[in-house]
Parts: structure tokens; C-alpha cells; sequence
């Protein structure tokens, strides 16, 4: 396994924007981190500093998105900013958040590469140390399923594929090997979408209230309402950029080769649980 130094930022950035559930204003900071601390948010309640590392054990049980908590202190919707962490390859870093749902912004993780980009790189000297899966893990629930292979190289490659039946969404596939440059290209600006039906029901719940057609892809029975794609096939694309970051929550990069059927958070989340207890079980076998 060829040597690669763990990664941080050079000098801090921030990106601000609204929580789509919440609708509340977030200024997210991202900050230079030392080596071996990995992805860690900070949230102060109250005059207190709490720090929620990106791992399984804060993930907790949420529908459509990826949050976490430590000691009742919650981060919501995480995915997409750590997407861009691990997309860029930068390993260490605290990420300071202002409000408890980070900002969805235009839907996709472009606005946070943007920041990291203008940050910079920063190598940390200790060498990262991947989670090499040397066996299949797969998880699955219904129809939907995903699986993690002994990787084709060094590092992570994915394919992926959607299928939504008839309509405008269809079925869709990526096969996508993991790379800064490729993750820039073609991952990180494909937005969150939703169907109108779903739309209406979060409406109804009172959810999502300032979320507008411009603000992420909503698909009528015709295709998206008000907002051209960026792909045709954008929401395969958007689903990678979710499952890049989910897999952080083994803690370390992941080197594998994952194929996905239908997955979404839930799903991309046990994986990334099952791999680390398998990686710990063997570190202490
Ligand atoms: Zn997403």
C-alpha cells in the first residue's frame, strides 16, 4: 500500500447559508485539525464546547439524512459537508457549526469544495491508515442493498444504481473511482432531489417550509419543476456524493470496491458501522 500522509486544511474557511428541515441560518467554520483527530463537529450549547466525531457510534436514527449526536447534542444533516471532506481527501478536521442543521445550501457538496479549495492542503506527516476490506460485507433491507468488495486498488471505487420505476427519474448507474479531481468533476455539484409527492408530505408535516423548487431538484411527473439537471443522470451522481460521505463513519478511509442497489443513508450508514467492528475484530484478533 503505497504511503499517503494524513490531510488537513491550511487555514480556516466558512460557508453560511439555511438548514432545509429547520430553515435556520448556519455558519459552518472548517478548521485545521492535528493528525489521528479525524472529522470532528463542534457545537457549543449553552457556553458548552461539544465535539461529535464523525463515527458510527454518534450516528443516530433519522429519516432522509445523516445526523449525529453526542450527550443529547445533535448535528443534522452532515453528509454532504463530509462528502467534501473525504472527497478532497482532507482527514483531520474540526468543523465548527453555528446552528444544529447544517446549511443545504444548493443541494449538492459544491459550496463546501469551493472553501476547502480556497483553504488548501495541509500534510500532517503521520501516514493514514485505510480500512482495506479483505472480505464481502453486505447489507441489505428489502430490495435495497449494498456491499463492500476487497478493493480493484488503492483506495475506493463505487458503482451505484437507482431505479424509481417508470417516471421521469428511471434507473440510473455511476461507476465512479474515488479521486479529488473526479469527485470535483463529477460528483460535487449533483444535487438532493425529491419526488413532489414527497415534497408535499414534508410540507404537510410543517417541514422544509422555505424550501423552494431552486433550492435542490424537485421531480414532477414530467421531470424537475423549474430547474434544468446538471446531468441527466444527476440523482445516481448525487447519491455517490451521499455515500462518500456516509462511509465516513467507519472513522477511516475506506479502501474497497462498494456496489449499491437502491442504498440510501440507513443503509450506507450500516455498512460503514458493520466494516468498522469487522476492522476492530481483526486489529485485535
Ligand atoms: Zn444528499
Amino acid at each position: 500500500m503505497p504511503f499517503r500522509s494524513q490531510q488537513t486544511i491550511r487555514r480556516a474557511v466558512a460557508v453560511a447559508g439555511r438548514g432545509y428541515w429547520s430553515g435556520q441560518p448556519c455558519r459552518v467554520e472548517f478548521l485545521p485539525a492535528p493528525a489521528n483527530t479525524g472529522i470532528t463537529f463542534l457545537r457549543t450549547v449553552r457556553g458548552v464546547p461539544v465535539r461529535i466525531p464523525v463515527s458510527a457510534e454518534s450516528r443516530v436514527e433519522s429519516r432522509a439524512r445523516t445526523n449525529l449526536a453526542v450527550a443529547g447534542v445533535t448535528v443534522q444533516m452532515v453528509e454532504h459537508a463530509v462528502s467534501a471532506l473525504v472527497g478532497l481527501r482532507i482527514d483531520c478536521c474540526l468543523v465548527r457549526v453555528s446552528a444544529e442543521e447544517l446549511p443545504g445550501l444548493d443541494g449538492s457538496s459544491r459550496a463546501f469544495v469551493a472553501a476547502l479549495d480556497e483553504a488548501g492542503i495541509e500534510r500532517l506527516g503521520s501516514p493514514i491508515k485505510p480500512l482495506v476490506v479483505r472480505e464481502p460485507c453486505r447489507v441489505t433491507d428489502g430490495e435495497a442493498w449494498i456491499e463492500a468488495l476487497p478493493p480493484q486498488h488503492a483506495g475506493l471505487s463505487i458503482d451505484y444504481e437507482i431505479d424509481y420505476g417508470p417516471g421521469p427519474i428511471g434507473r440510473q448507474t455511476l461507476s465512479f473511482r474515488l479521486s479529488p479531481d473526479g469527485y470535483r468533476a463529477d460528483v460535487a455539484s449533483a444535487r438532493t432531489f425529491i419526488t413532489r409527492s414527497e415534497a408535499e408530505r414534508l410540507r404537510a408535516a410543517g417541514l422544509a417550509a422555505d424550501v423552494s423548487t431552486s433550492d435542490l431538484v424537485v421531480f414532477g411527473d414530467d421531470g424537475p419543476i423549474d430547474n434544468p439537471l446538471r446531468w441527466p443522470d444527476e440523482c445516481v451522481r448525487h447519491k455517490v456524493l451521499d455515500l462518500v460521505g456516509d462511509l465516513a463513519l467507519a472513522g477511516r478511509p475506506i479502501h474497497a470496491h462498494v456496489r449499491a442497489s437502491r442504498s440510501g443513508h440507513r443503509l450506507n450508514a450500516l455498512l460503514a458501522a458493520r466494516l468498522r467492528s469487522l476492522s476492530w475484530r481483526r486489529a485485535s484478533a
